[in-house]
């Protein structure tokens, strides 16, 4: 399904990078003998991540090498190398770091804004109708950053939720969490457990939930005042920076080539949506999206069942007295039982908790009683039923599994 689409600049676009010196990646990836103005977005092939790291970024690089102004790149997981991107300067990024807020101050606490692309984001506050300071501060030492935020006097803040979270203490402490108008949130999942908590934290803040990624480059969804303050959880896509926008099988479909460096032509994100509505109240143009339960990441489904991330969000909130909230579970084929599954459970941050042994068998009885794996199966009742062989709590200082977002279900039984 398009969503959006420019034919004038699409076709520009495709001719430049036919008759580019630079670089064939497209070329030869299309197959067509010569550029038509004729051509069709949905002729077009697919892109897809594991070509781009497998392609050294010089060799798709649409400038001249001294025109590159910088380089982006993912994490990577522990197996998988990160993806590097080529920047060129771009003249307009179309995107309001205000989204429409009477603020002018933005803390950022927020590590690709705070690193590779802080330059770029500076630029965007400096050039937006409605211009903002952003105060780049340190996502690795929040105390200090809270101090900043005091002598700063700062309105906003750009963060994950993680990061959001764990800084709000110190603004109570260093601040007044009251100021805060703004909080806009990108990188990770938001869900409305996490989004309560945040509103709790910052009582005057409207909360918006961001999307970008390293290879785009800048957030290309992002939602109204009209969604903020409905407090609906819904994006507009920022069309002036698109060429097209498409949701294929769920999947966002990105077509991005302010980046002269290394445009993006129908670059599948791995992220997935859905329609939201057909239009908004705000009266933007175009319909709205919403996050939709990303496969494997924001849920997993094994044997039957389903684990969504949401639901394990709420359960460990309201069991955070215990031992934290911080938890990634793993769910494996067991070795001894391969017909079982067994479900690994790592909290972080309970260095401070003396009795591991007792804290870890509070934690699993909580769990054992309410984790609601169906309707009417506990994970009691799965052990009974053999499904589940045993549910295992352990302390860690890092997950098994780092990952550029924080990562809090992982299937190991694909
Ligand atoms: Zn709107």
């Amino acid at each position: 399904m398009i969503l959006w689409e420019n034919k004038a600049e699409l076709a520009k676009e495709i001719e430049r990078i036919y008759s580019s010196p630079h670089s064939d990646f497209y070329k030869k990836k299309f197959s067509y003998t010569s550029p038509s103005s004729r051509i069709k977005l949905t002729d077009l092939p697919f892109l897809s991540r594991t070509e781009l790291v497998a392609t050294a970024p010089d060799d798709r690089l649409y400038v001249p090498k001294e025109d590159v102004a910088f380089v982006g790149f993912t994490s990577g997981t522990t197996s998988n190398k990160p993806l590097v991107s080529y920047f060129s300067s771009v003249d307009r990024y179309f995107f309001e770091p205000s989204l429409g807020m009477p603020i002018t101050r933005p803390l950022i606490t927020y590590p690709p804004l705070n690193k590779n692309f802080s330059a770029s984001f500076i630029q965007q506050c400096r050039q937006a109708h409605k211009k903002v300071t952003p105060v780049l501060a340190d996502y690795q030492n929040l105390p200090n950053s809270a101090v900043i935020a005091r002598e700063t006097n700062i309105d906003a803040i750009y963060a994950t939720p993680t990061i959001a979270g764990n800084l709000g203490e110190h603004i109570g402490k260093y601040y007044d969490p009251g100021k805060i108008k703004l909080l806009a949130l990108s990188s990770e999942t938001l869900t409305r457990t996490k989004r309560g908590q945040l509103q709790q934290m910052y009582p005057n803040a409207a909360i918006a939930n961001l999307y970008a990624s390293s290879e785009i480059g800048q957030f290309i969804l992002y939602p109204c005042t009209h969604m903020m303050e409905r407090n609906e959880f819904s994006f507009h896509f920022l069309h002036e920076a698109l060429i097209a926008l498409e949701l294929i099988d769920g999947e966002l479909v990105v077509t991005y080539a302010l980046n002269k460096a290394f445009p993006l032509i129908r670059y599948q994100t791995g992220d997935f949506f859905e329609l939201a509505s057909d239009s908004c109240n705000c009266g933007l143009p175009g319909p709205t999206l919403r996050w939709s339960g990303r496969e494997q990441v924001d849920k997993i489904r094994i044997h039957g069942f389903e684990i969504r991330r949401e639901d394990m969000d709420a359960l460990f909130a309201s069991m955070s007295g215990i031992a934290g909230d911080d938890y990634q579970i793993h769910a494996r084929i067991d070795a001894d039982n391969p017909k079982k599954i067994r479900i690994d459970v790592e909290l972080r941050g309970a260095d401070t908790i003396t009795h591991h042994d007792s804290v870890a068998t509070m934690v699993k009885n909580e769990l054992l009683s309410r984790w609601i794996l169906a309707p009417g199966v506990s994970i009691a009742d799965a052990i009974e039923r053999g499904i589940i062989s045993d549910v295992r709590i352990s302390f860690v200082h890092a997950f098994s599994l780092v990952t550029g977002k924080t990562r809090r279900l992982v299937n190991h039984c694909l």
